[in-house]
């Protein structure tokens, strides 16, 4: 999971919402009322869908599992246990089918206090309750909310997500480096190409948990020198994103320890 910005629904689908919302208060805001209003609420539906997609990391990846392909508009507070909240802006996420499935179904563990003890990513930095360790592909729990965030959505044991994770860590180093000499090299075009490739991969946790690891004094001991300076140069242009033609400028010199094993692309 990353952290996500939930942008401001219109006014226009947020009065349709609180219609419906009213409807299943009229109905007794039963669990019932809340399915059959949302069942039969496909404009809503859209409406929400097309904002989630917006938000979702990658292209329109799961905001669970970060893997596959949302599919779903996941109730964050189940409609079950909180039929008011249906049709909730606040309350919705995108999430695969298998994460909504097999996984958080009606989950929604609290603690003493009715404080709910999943992460939600558009509300928590899920690096606040979780640290990843890319290399292994598996998440340690910092708090009691990581801790059941592991369990309910099975991060740690879904063999698809934890090699993936270590797969698009081999990945991620590959092209940060690529990127990183295209860059020296003053070939930005093809340093665009991996900026790209890098936004869109799957398992964006992955790739800001190295960009952690950068910020850390002993970077270059444990990703390498190569890894740390093309990190360093990616942290200061923005995550790669630089304003065309002045692109150079921006990347700092790389260390000469570094430089001497970066030749430029243009060098073959
Ligand atoms: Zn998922």
């Amino acid at each position: 999971m990353i952290p996500l910005r939930r942008p401001t629904a219109d006014d226009d689908l947020l009065r349709r919402c609180a219609e419906r919302t009213e409807q299943i208060r009229k109905l007794g805001a039963t669990s019932k009322a809340a399915q059959s209003q949302w069942s039969a609420a496909a404009d809503e539906k859209s409406g929400i869908r097309a904002l989630l997609f917006r938000m979702a990391p990658g292209v329109g990846r799961c905001m669970y599992c970060l893997n596959s392909a949302g599919t779903d508009i996941e109730h964050f507070e189940p409609k079950s246990r909180r039929p008011l909240r249906t049709f909730c802006w606040h309350n919705h996420l995108l999430a695969c089918s298998h994460c909504n499935s097999n996984y958080k179904r009606t989950e929604y563990p609290c603690d003493d206090f009715g404080q709910c003890l999943l992460i939600d990513p558009s509300v928590d930095d899920p690096f606040d309750h979780l640290e990843l360790l890319p290399a292994t592909g598996k998440f340690k729990a910092k708090t009691r909310k990581g801790d059941e965030t592991l369990r309910v959505f099975g991060l740690n044991d879904r063999f698809d997500l934890v090699s993936g994770r270590v797969d698009a860590y081999v990945k991620c180093r590959d092209v940060l480096i690529a990127w990183y000499r295209y860059m020296v090299g003053g070939d930005f075009g093809e340093a665009e190409l991996r900026v790209h490739a890098l936004h869109r991969e799957p398992f964006a946790d992955v790739l800001r948990a190295i960009e952690d690891m950068a910020r850390l004094p002993y970077a270059s001991l444990a990703l390498g020198s190569e890894l740390a300076t093309a990190l360093e140069a990616w942290l200061a242009t923005a995550r790669g994103t630089v304003p065309e033609g002045r692109l150079l400028a921006n990347v700092p010199t790389a260390r000469p320890e570094a430089s001497a094993v970066l030749p430029s692309p243009m060098d073959g």
